[in-house]
């Protein structure tokens, strides 16, 4: 299981599909990719091998393969909550389809969260605990601008994807790490990291976020060590560190010296 998230020049898509690949030695049952393209987000995402995920790509129906977007969130599932179907592979979409989220871990209390979000309505459309974190997610950027769920403006402001992520987060128990794209911010990934591991790396005007260096060490060997209860927000030119209160987080600057093979 792993995740890989990028934003930068590149086309998102390939960078991400290439750090699953390094990935892939920590084992999976499925695949999924989500790039924010034109004020919507869009995914593909296949149980099994990653060639299943990539040939899917490699037809030009695929929205996802042709894209050019230059944000991306990628994800190998290893599931624990649903069986390793196309349905519970990784991105979730929230119910408005604003937000898709990868999962790598458990959360533990999902069941009462799922319950209560049905209670207001929202209809699942997979058996994953992580499925819960779209909905919630989304709920609390539609929240910050005072809206309703379901309103659709762009007013996205700085930091206000971080800000929802961090209002989830609080509630969310288990071990997670979390990476979220919307719709409103084409280059904003957002991840969260609770005794899971997650590491950023900083590029030259893009920057990564993956479950180890190995996903990113062919374009850049300057990480960041992020720590427990942290969340990240990466713009092409920025890493911003908090921790779930919203308060500044001490990270560690690190240059990746080993070789890099294959
Ligand atoms: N619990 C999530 C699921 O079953 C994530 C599993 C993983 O770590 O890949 O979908």
């Amino acid at each position: 299981c792993g995740i890989v998230g990028y934003t930068g020049p590149r086309r998102a898509v390939d960078i991400v599909v290439e750090g699953l690949r390094r990935l892939e030695y920590r084992g999976y049952d499925s695949a999924g990719v989500a790039v924010v393209d034109n004020g919507r987000v869009a995914l593909e995402k296949k149980a099994g091998k990653l060639a299943n995920l990539t040939s899917v790509l490699a037809e030009p129906t695929s929205t996802v393969g042709a894209s050019a977007a230059t944000t991306a969130i990628g994800h190998t599932r290893w599931a624990t909550h649903g069986g390793p179907t196309d349905r519970n592979a990784h991105p979730h979409l929230s119910a408005d389809g604003s937000i898709a989220v990868i999962h790598n871990g458990i959360i533990e209390n999902f069941a009462v969260l799922r319950a209560e979000l049905e209670d207001r309505g929202v209809e699942f459309r997979s058996d994953t605990d992580t499925e819960t974190a779209a909905h919630l997610v989304a709920e609390a950027y539609w929240s910050l601008d005072g809206q309703n769920y379901g309103h659709t403006s762009t007013d996205a402001g700085p930091g206000r994807l971080a800000e929802a992520m961090r209002i989830v987060c609080r509630r969310l128990e288990g071990a997670f790490t979390l990476l979220v794209v919307h719709r409103d911010v084409p280059g904003v990934v957002v991840g969260a990291r609770r005794n899971s591991p997650m590491v950023a790396g900083r590029g030259q005007g893009e920057n990564f976020l993956a479950s180890d260096v190995s996903a990113f060490i062919e374009y850049t060997r300057e990480a960041v060590e992020l720590g427990q209860d942290q969340v990240v927000e990466v713009t092409a030119d920025d890493i911003v560190v908090t921790d779930f209160a919203g308060g500044a987080a001490e990270v560690r600057d690190y240059h990746v010296d080993w070789d890099v093979s294959a």
